[in-house]
């Protein structure tokens, strides 16, 4: 394998070639670049931001912070001197110190040199004769490489919501996604928040505790558990380190890559006084042990499901001492088919007498003005508006992108009513281009840096078998997506999941085709990608390595 970079003169000038790009430079382009760039490969990445980090470079509301597995599992496992050298301060770190970790392996590991930040993609297509990709950047430079890796990110295409007047606020206005490199104050000021979820109750108690006033505006309550989140314990950390390799094949094994002990007992076994206290246990404990600890049928029946739905209701009605505002805030949904929340004190949050609660529901936004928001019932004056409105997930940073594969096909067209691939890892039409944490994937619903570690070792396997094989290009068969797509559709449909409105099914962006897109497989998923390439890359066909030496016709 070649590890040399070169550069072509073209008639459109000089084109850089690589074996491999990658766009990103998150939690999954720098594992990519590390791994592919380990196995002999010359790799360029390419990142808009002006740092490394991607959804914690972006991500800085107040209060953002790992509301996942926690300390210290939200991390590459693959390197134990990393675990022995990165202290974890808190059981849910903050994005500041997600940020910090990220770029200490970026230092650690020697990436930034083949690290190009302040650069956006924006376009990317497949030359059929020569088995390569071209890319162009915003400033007009043009790149080639054998291998596209799409590390574009899950959650980084934000959702601006198409509010009328929404352009014509006079304050000032961020949303959670793009938030500002420079520290926003709140102090003295009237805020107002619109969107209740994962970002939206993080963001809620730690601007209440500065604004002059915070109105949150909320269209669908949802159930949030305590996080919890408390300085991490030396011991746990010492016993992490010491631990590793079993902790790490613990993960592995686990269904959604994290340490949390699964139950197999169901609901209706225990009584409901037994289930009472098991879940103020949990509760008291905090985080997702609640969700996955306490009963296996949780997510796949809907009694069950209620038993729980119902306990934090309870909870929130217990919390909230207003019980017009309590009642408002009581979700209705499937518990856990959306984006399981996790807090510290948002319900507290609406016993303070600076924070109001708007129930869009009730009192729909008519417009956003100027001054403010005008909704049924009257006007919100504001001097800021804070959009915690999510993105379109999962597909929506890859179309953004929009690649133009084989016959220039682009991925717009491909996906204008189904988000097909194949593994959650390529899609047909497209040769030679990967996607980590990719729709068909099981991406959002695992542990993302560890899923990343996986897909990329499956990927370099695919590399490594190409070039050993002198293949030029790889490309799923339109067969094989189908297959792919049942296989999901089916594992969803053993659970509540695609009977809510959520970003999981695509729900919040209008018109966005309505597909349940997250392979909910786990390990077996793992299991499933090893045995097709183990089976000679079934469901994918392969070309003889055709490139030439020169690119000059590019
Ligand atoms: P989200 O879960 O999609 O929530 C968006 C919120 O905005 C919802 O409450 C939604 O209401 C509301 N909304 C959207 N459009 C609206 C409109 N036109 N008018 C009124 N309300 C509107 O987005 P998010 O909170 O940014 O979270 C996205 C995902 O990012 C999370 O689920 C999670 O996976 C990830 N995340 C992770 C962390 C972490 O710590 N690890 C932190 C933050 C986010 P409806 O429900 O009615 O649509």
């Amino acid at each position: 394998m070649t590890n040399m970079q070169q550069t072509t003169a073209t008639a459109r000038g000089p084109i850089k070639s690589y074996d491999a790009v990658v766009i990103g430079a998150g939690v999954g382009g720098l594992y990519a670049l590390h791994h592919l760039r380990e196995m002999g490969l010359s790799v360029r990445v390419y990142d808009g931001a002006t740092g490394v980090g991607g959804t914690w470079w972006w991500n800085r509301y107040p209060g953002a912070r790992v509301d996942g597995p926690g300390s210290p599992f939200y991390c590459y496992t693959f390197s134990e001197d990393l675990v022995k050298e990165w202290d974890w301060a808190e059981t849910q770190p903050s994005q500041e110190s997600v940020l910090e970790y990220l770029e200490y392996v970026a230092d650690r590991l020697d990436l930034r040199r083949d690290i190009q930040l302040e650069t956006w993609i924006r376009d990317a297509s497949y030359d059929e004769v020569a088995q390569r990709w071209t890319v162009e950047t915003n400033a007009g430079e043009r790149i080639s490489c054998q291998f596209l890796v799409c590390a574009v990110g899950t959650l980084s295409a934000p959702n601006t919501p198409d509010i009328p007047g929404i352009n014509t606020f006079a304050g000032e206005c961020y949303h959670t996604g793009r938030w500002p490199q420079t520290p926003v104050s709140f102090v003295g000021k009237r805020v107002g928040v619109i969107g209740t979820g994962s970002s939206g109750v993080q963001a809620v108690p730690e601007i209440a505790s500065e604004a002059a006033h915070l109105t949150v505006f909320q269209r669908t309550p949802q159930y949030s558990i305590p996080a919890r989140n408390r300085a991490l314990e030396p011991e746990l950390m010492q016993h992490a380190r010491e631990n590793w390799e079993a902790i790490r094949a613990q993960l592995n094994t686990n269904p959604v890559g994290m340490p949390f002990k699964f139950s197999e007992r169901l609901a209706r076994e225990d009584t409901p006084e037994r289930r009472q206290a098991l879940y103020e246990d949990l509760w008291q404990k905090g985080g997702f042990h609640l969700l996955f600890s306490s009963y296996a049928d949780l997510l796949t029946d809907k009694e069950a499901n209620r038993t729980l739905a119902d306990f934090v209701r309870g909870k929130i009605g217990e919390v909230v001492r207003d019980p017009k505002t309590a009642a408002k805030l009581m979700p209705e949904y499937y518990l856990g088919t959306k984006r399981q929340l996790l807090d510290n004190g948002y319900y507290e949050t609406f016993n303070r007498d600076n924070v109001t609660l708007v129930d869009l529901r009730e009192d729909p936004i008519q417009e956003i003005t100027p001054t403010g928001v005008r909704t049924a019932t009257g006007d919100h004056p504001l001097d800021m508006l804070v959009l915690a409105t999510g993105f379109d997930a999962i597909t929506g940073t890859l179309l953004r992108l929009n690649p133009k594969g084989r016959g220039g096909v682009s991925l717009k067209e491909k996906w204008s009513t189904r988000f097909d691939t194949y593994l959650g890892l390529m899609v047909a039409d497209f040769p030679n281009l990967f996607m980590i944490h990719g729709p068909g994937s099981p991406s959002v619903l695992y542990n993302m840096p560890l899923g990343a570690e996986r897909e990329s070792a499956w990927i370099g396997d695919c590399v490594r078998h190409l070039r050993e094989q002198g293949l030029g290009a790889i490309e799923a068969t339109v067969d094989a997506e189908k297959i792919w797509d049942r296989e999901i559709t089916d594992l969803a449909n053993t659970t509540l999941y695609p009977l809510t409105d959520s970003w999981y099914t695509g729900a919040n962006i209008p018109g966005k085709p309505r597909q349940f897109c997250v392979h909910l497989g786990g390990p077996l998923y793992f299991q499933r990608i090893n045995e097709v390439a183990a089976n000679g890359y079934e469901g994918f066909a392969f070309e003889e390595d055709r490139r030439v030496e020169t690119v000059a016709a590019l």
